[in-house]
């Protein structure tokens, strides 16, 4: 398989980064998922954007028009360019001897690589989940390559036979380890507001955009752990997880069996109908 480094399309095993580059000794890089469907990138437009911010956001200078105009060359090489892929695209400080500041005149190291990738109609998956304490710094806006708040609190969950982990800070659920977190109460949606402490998920967007169309009212604010049995539903979002029903939360059950709830399931039908569209 074919990956793209700093400007040149490679076979994965001759592809080589430097140990003394950013990304491998502090995380210190910027990463972005997206999806390919039918030919064309779902809400590409804002994952590039994001990806921009965030390179802003801890000021590495580089521009992703260059990674948007190689991306079909790639899936060209890659022998991937009819098929629905999933694109992983990282973008780290660069190679500079190991010091904390920021080294001057750095020049950034940029990858992406594609695989092929089918998402189902519908996520008819009921997620189990585990509650555990999001142990996260306070910038979970940015969408850094240190991910290991992330992957223990996954792995954690995993560990214990749950799909996903829902985090909790100061009382409140935050979000997932790698998706946002949806509920439902009385026919209202809730879900954390966007601030330092999620991600402002691009699934998390289409999905207020479709309650809104939808008429299903929509409250950004974080419900808090010991009210999720108040809750007649909950749900995740994200790129690959789309909309992802929630039977069981820690120690509550929404639903027992199949069965998925009904504002759920709107969101669900309209999320297709999008990707349809
Ligand atoms: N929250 C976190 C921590 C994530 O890593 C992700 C995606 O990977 C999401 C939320 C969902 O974001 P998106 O819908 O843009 O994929």
């Amino acid at each position: 398989s074919h990956v793209w480094l700093n400007g040149a399309v490679l076979p994965a095993e001759a592809a080589k980064i430097s140990v003394f580059d950013r990304g491998f000794l502090f995380g210190d890089g910027i990463y972005e998922v997206m999806v390919r469907l039918q030919g064309r990138f779902f809400y590409g437009e804002a994952h590039w954007e994001r990806l921009e911010r965030n390179l802003e956001k801890i000021g590495i200078a580089y521009s992703v028009s260059l990674l948007r105009q190689n991306v079909s060359d790639l899936a060209q090489v890659a022998g991937l360019l009819d098929q629905d892929v999933l694109l992983y695209i990282q973008v780290s400080r660069g190679t500079a001897p190991r010091q904390h500041a920021f080294p001057k005149d750095i020049t950034p190291t940029a990858f992406m690589y594609l695989l092929p990738f089918s998402l189902p109609d519908v996520n008819t998956k009921r997620m189990e989940v585990s509650v555990l304490p999001d142990q996260r710094w306070e910038r979970c806006d940015i969408k850094m390559t240190s991910l290991l708040g992330n992957v223990m609190a996954k792995d954690s969950a995993v560990t214990g036979g749950a799909h996903e982990a829902v985090l909790v800070r100061n009382g409140k659920i935050t979000e997932g380890s790698h998706s946002n977190v949806f509920f439902v109460k009385d026919g209202e949606l809730f879900t954390h507001p966007k601030n330092r402490f999620i991600l402002d998920g691009i699934t998390r967007d289409i999905t207020l955009e479709l309650a809104g169309s939808l008429g299903i009212p929509v409250r950004e604010e974080a419900v808090a752990q010991i009210d999720i049995s108040q809750m007649d539903e909950a749900f995740l979002t994200g790129t690959s997880t789309q909309i992802a029903a929630i039977g069981r939360m820690g120690t509550h059950t929404f639903f027992e069996g199949s069965e998925i709830g009904p504002i759920t399931q709107r969101l669900q039908q309209a999320f297709l109908a999008l990707k349809n569209q």
